[in-house]
């Protein structure tokens, strides 16, 4: 409750997670955060367009945070959904096409199965994380040696984060 009402005269967040939707991926609960220490942007396969970019340039460059970090998940759905929609040239419903679409460059290509989707959750992980490295106003933050941009795994079976480099 103090948390809460401290927080009422500013947030001073130390880390920007951009995660997944998954209902079992909250950043908060994983590491044992409380309101106010990390601002949080999510969407199916932590994909990017340009509300996920503009809340997080929100988070950098009007907040300062020093920290962004991409967080991937084991047995991420949006993922699956975009190997299997590769695979089959399925049509996926509404716009959930429009996450595969933007999940498709990091699918692996040389194994199958559910070890392609695990291995295509990392890639993914490092494709949002090159794609936010390249836009110029994180990368002349990054280049002064104000902000970090790293990539990292949450393992649903362990409840282990691990740093993908
Ligand atoms: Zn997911």
């Amino acid at each position: 409750m103090a948390d809460r009402t401290a927080a009422v005269s500013g947030q001073h967040p130390f880390a920007l997670i951009l995660g997944c939707v998954d209902s079992r991926v909250a950043p908060e609960l994983i590491f044992d955060q409380g309101i106010g220490d990390l601002m949080t942007v999510r969407s199916g396969g932590e994909v990017l367009d340009e509300a996920v970019l503009g809340s997080i340039a929100f988070g950098v460059i009007e907040l300062g945070i020093p920290l962004v970090m991409v967080l991937g998940h084991q047995s991420c759905g949006a993922v699956s959904a975009a190997v299997r929609a590769d695979e089959t040239g399925e049509e996926l419903p509404a716009h959930i096409g429009y996450l595969a679409e933007r999940i498709r460059p990091a699918i692996d290509r040389e194994r199958t199965g559910p070890a392609r989707v695990d291995a295509t959750i990392t890639a993914n992980v490092r494709h949002v994380r090159a794609l936010l490295a390249g836009e110029p106003e994180l990368a002349a933050r990054v280049d002064a040696g104000r902000l970090a941009i790293v990539g990292a795994r949450y393992e649903l079976g362990s409840q282990v984060v691990h740093r993908v480099r």
